[in-house]
């Protein structure tokens, strides 16, 4: 059975909330006076265990948050010894839209620049064939930068920035939003919970209520009915271009083009003319490759390496899997159709190590946090992989058996 990449969110490593509420403790603190000598152990692991969700409930949603997040950051980045603590392994971020304009606390054109100039001074930043491998004491650790969708803002707002500066990039390209007045899934879902001023409208025979208050449930809803769609994807798009309000209808032409458009054929080529540029598959349709029959994956990933390649006439031998969904029969095909280097988000399989690069996702403008992550955040996330915090709780608030059952479910794999 082929064996399913799987990733454990860490606080600090995780992108923006997307609303949707957290976990809540399954077994709130126990508010005793007396505790009596045996009970010490399992109402301590209680309240340790409540303290994490709180305190992760707190990081992750609460405008106390973004301050909290900064002092960490800038404390994890600034101590003196984190230099000579901090690994020394190559570390690959990813970067997805960056809009001309600020959009909520994401990062934009003039944070972008900002980041550029602050990793340009403090690490090496490198093409994908100088990452090579660690690095000695003393000598700057080696960032590569990613850009993942091929959205046109990439090629119209950050690739002049990485060019002023001379910073070289690899850009993972779905080509399906190439062409006009198509767009990828989760971008339309963007559409519609940024732009639909109506009421709501019917789909599946279900109302989808888009007043301000439901609107976040909504989306949320209306992605889990998309995705389980079967055939996946085509299925999917099928609904959103026949049954689903059209983009057209609630978004304005200028925001189509700069906020939601794919790049065109001729920007690919334009980018891949440029040494300090390379070009990566990203899939034609961004599916969830572990959802797509065998044939479809297949063809997802084949037929986007072709289409690029007739692009920029020359081989794509890089791919990003969709939201890192991935499992060992993709990492067998991907070999098999001639790509040398792959890039996920966590190392979840081991199937392949050069077919599953980690990278760390940047979403916040803030400078501690960017050299907080590039320092630590591959550690991090390994960590978080082996040692599952919440599996370790349960098993010393005495659930002996649940822990054990969670911990295969949720460590590395
Ligand atoms: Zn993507």
């Amino acid at each position: 059975m082929a064996q399913k990449a799987h990733s454990v969110p860490c606080a600090f490593l995780r992108p923006p909330s997307t609303g949707q509420p957290l976990p809540e403790a399954q077994l709130p603190v126990t508010k005793t006076t007396t505790v009596t000598a045996p009970d010490l152990g399992v109402f301590t692991a209680r309240l340790l265990d409540e303290i994490v969700l709180r305190t992760e409930k707190m990081i992750t949603r609460s405008r106390q948050s973004e301050m909290l997040r900064e002092w960490t950051a800038a404390l994890g980045y600034h101590f003196p010894l984190t230099r000579l603590l901090a690994p020394r392994n190559p570390v690959v971020l990813m970067y997805h839209g960056i809009p001309r304009q600020s959009e909520g606390s994401a990062v934009n054109a003039d944070s972008f620049e900002r980041h550029i100039c602050f990793l340009k001074k403090n690490f090496a930043l490198v093409s994908v064939d100088d990452l090579g491998g660690r690095e000695r004491i003393g000598s700057r650790v080696r960032v590569m930068l990613t850009f993942d969708d091929g959205f046109r803002k990439h090629a119209e707002v950050a690739a002049p920035i990485l060019r002023r500066h001379s910073v070289p990039a690899c850009f993972f390209i779905s080509s399906r939003h190439a062409y006009p007045r198509k767009y990828l899934w989760f971008t339309y879902l963007r559409m519609l919970e940024k732009h639909f001023k109506g009421n709501g409208f019917m789909f599946d025979g279900e109302f989808m209520d888009m007043s301000v208050p439901r609107q976040r449930l909504t989306i949320d809803r209306l992605t889990t009915l998309l995705v389980r769609l079967r055939p996946h994807p085509e299925r999917m798009y099928q609904v959103i271009e026949e049954d689903l309000p059209r983009p057209e209808d609630f978004v304005s032409s200028s925001d189509l083009i700069d906020r939601y458009a794919g790049m065109t054929a001729e920007q690919i080529e334009e980018l891949s003319t440029n040494p300090l540029f390379s070009i990566g598959v990203h899939t034609l349709d961004h599916p969830f490759l572990t959802k797509c029959d065998r044939a479809e994956a297949n063809r997802q990933i084949v037929e986007n390496k072709t289409w690029l390649e007739n692009v920029i006439r020359r081989p794509c031998g890089a791919i990003a899997y969709p939201l890192a969904d991935y499992d060992s029969e993709i990492l067998k095909l991907c070999r098999s159709v001639g790509f040398c280097r792959g890039y996920s988000v966590n190392r979840s399989i081991d199937y392949d190590p050069e077919l599953e690069r980690p990278r760390l996702g940047i979403y916040y403008p803030s400078l501690n946090a960017l050299g907080f992550k590039v320092r630590w955040g591959n550690l991090l996330r390994e960590f978080g992989q082996y040692m599952n915090l919440r599996s370790l709780f349960t098993v010393l608030r005495g659930d002996l058996k649940q822990g054990l059952r969670d911990l295969p479910q949720t460590g590395h794999r």
